[in-house]
């Protein structure tokens, strides 16, 4: 069984290979690539794809595995073993379950989507786009019926991004979160305070902005000689092996958090991949376990540590004095109320950490009625309005700052926006864990220091790659499975304290 096995890392490792030179394809096709360039590059990332593809469908790696399979079965191989066969077998599963022409067929009629998904945006007319999206609901709904599913189609969805989780869980979730947050909103909103974020606009000279990303990259512990930091349209971390990690963000002249923001989140979403195992790399062992966890790396880093007291008690002075103007002259009790305004707003990527939320949810009801056949895809500007306005209370002005605001559906990617949400409960959940292990975690903030929160989650959630499922590795970490309750406390506390609520 040891010769199947390092026959099965051999075949893995080939496949690894093309996934890497992919991803420096589509890394320099998004930072770097002349204009003319776009068109043939598609065309060779595609055709890495199909030969990855191939190799997953190989007859020989097929009886390679399905003999390890059987033996995984048999309880005859190691654990670390068990973790590969089980994994790769789910994925080689998924792969076969779906014919090419259905593959075909998705991929081009997603192709036309986000074209008339574009055109749809511009004009503010849902119908160009609806026929394309009732096409890729159909197409999803037949790969689910293939691929099978609990007890609701959209499973099938969510199980892409979120390996296990299911709608019905889900369900009981958000509703908790919702329950919780739409009065919470209400009382925010009555409170009437005056915030100005228009006090901490000015002129941020990009050079300079650049030097104090890196810096701040740099402090929350990423590894500039395994990885680098550029610029994209819209921030993303992509990597080619933990020892390449590849992030970018975005600089806007006038507004020095919009890129701070940008390179926190993703510094979390970079140090998760710079700590997998790397001696394990091609593997499940060194691949992270899923979006919603890879995102409670990003939150808790953008969130609990960058959007806290704490912590800008020790960057405040430094923003202070590389930015005099007009910083010098905002106290930090101003400058952290106006970082954590809270602001009902039509967009999504715009929103705060209170709002966020309600805009998710409302897209997980809308998926979940679509999958489930409760509503038809023409009705989905006016529930979407509904629900809108019954949620933030106010009234969407039109479509392209309502239902067509995101690029996800056009992808295909229906059960992805969850994952936002649940990268939230899983961050909140597992910080508050963190906060009773290490005692002085605050205090090491206010004086700049994160390797002992870096260090935690390398030994709790990094060093794991995808040896427990989302649902084990929080159990494991904190005892207890998922809950909304942690979250909602963390909500309660800090923007009670801000509000005074
Ligand atoms: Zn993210």
């Amino acid at each position: 069984m040891e010769k199947k096995f390092e026959q099965l890392l051999q075949k893995l490792n080939a496949i690894a290979h093309i996934y890497s030179a992919q991803a420096v394809l589509s890394w320099d096709r998004e930072t770097s690539i002349p204009p003319q360039g776009v068109a043939r590059r598609a065309e060779t990332i595609a055709y890495l794809s199909g030969l990855a593809h191939e190799l997953c469908l190989d007859p020989q790696f097929e009886e390679i595995l399905t003999e390890l399979h059987t033996a995984y079965q048999e309880n005859k191989l190691t654990d670390e073993q068990s973790v590969v066969v089980k994994e790769v077998w789910r994925d080689f599963n998924y792969a076969k379950k779906l014919p090419t022409s259905l593959i075909k067929e998705f991929s081009e009629t997603c192709a036309k989507a986000h074209s008339s998904w574009a055109e749809a945006r511009e004009k503010n007319d849902f119908s160009i786009f609806s026929p394309d999206l009732k096409k890729i609901v159909e197409l999803n709904r037949k790969k689910a019926e293939l691929i099978g599913y609990k007890e609701s189609p959209y499973d099938a969805r969510l199980d892409v991004f979120e390996p296990g989780m299911t709608a019905s869980e889900l369900s009981i979730l958000f509703h908790e979160l919702k329950e919780f947050l739409v009065p919470f909103l209400k009382k925010i909103q009555e409170k009437n305070a005056t915030i100005d974020v228009e006090k901490i606009k000015g002129h941020f000279p990009i050079e300079k902005q650049k030097e104090f990303n890196k810096f701040i990259a740099e402090k929350l512990g990423f590894n500039f000689n395994a990885g680098c930091l550029e610029v994209s349209t819209h921030p993303f971390t992509t990597h080619f092996h933990p020892e390449d990690v590849r992030m970018t963000t975005r600089y806007k002249e006038t507004d020095l958090l919009e890129a701070i923001t940008g390179t926190i989140h993703e510094t979390g979403h970079a140090l998760y991949e710079q700590g997998l195992p790397q001696q394990h790399f091609g593997t499940p062992l060194a691949e992270a376990v899923s979006l919603g966890i890879h995102e409670s790396q990003s939150r808790m880093w953008e969130n609990h540590v960058g959007k806290s007291y704490e912590f800008w008690e020790f960057l405040y002075p430094e923003m202070q004095t590389r930015f005099p103007e007009p910083f010098k002259n905002i106290p930090l009790d101003e400058f952290y109320k106006i970082l954590n305004n809270v602001a009902p707003g039509y967009i999504r990527i715009e929103s705060d950490e209170v709002t966020y939320n309600l805009h998710i949810i409302l897209r997980f009801e809308i998926e979940k009625m679509i999958f489930e056949g409760e509503c038809e895809v023409d009705d989905l500007p006016e529930i979407w309005n509904q629900k809108f306005k019954e949620y933030f209370g106010i009234d969407v002005p039109d479509n392209a700052h309502g239902v067509l605001q995101d690029v996800h559906w056009s992808y295909g990617s229906f059960g992805y926006f969850p994952t936002y949400t649940l990268g939230n409960l899983y961050a909140a959940q597992m910080y508050h864990h963190a906060q009773t292990q290490l005692l002085s975690l605050a205090d090491e903030l206010r004086a700049g220091k994160t390797e002992p929160l870096l260090n935690w989650l390398r030994k709790n959630v990094h060093q794991h790659g995808k040896k427990y499922s989302a649902g084990e590795l929080i159990k494991e970490i904190t005892g207890e499975p998922l809950q909304s309750t942690y979250f909602i406390d963390y909500l309660k506390k800090k923007f009670g304290d801000i509000y005074r609520i």
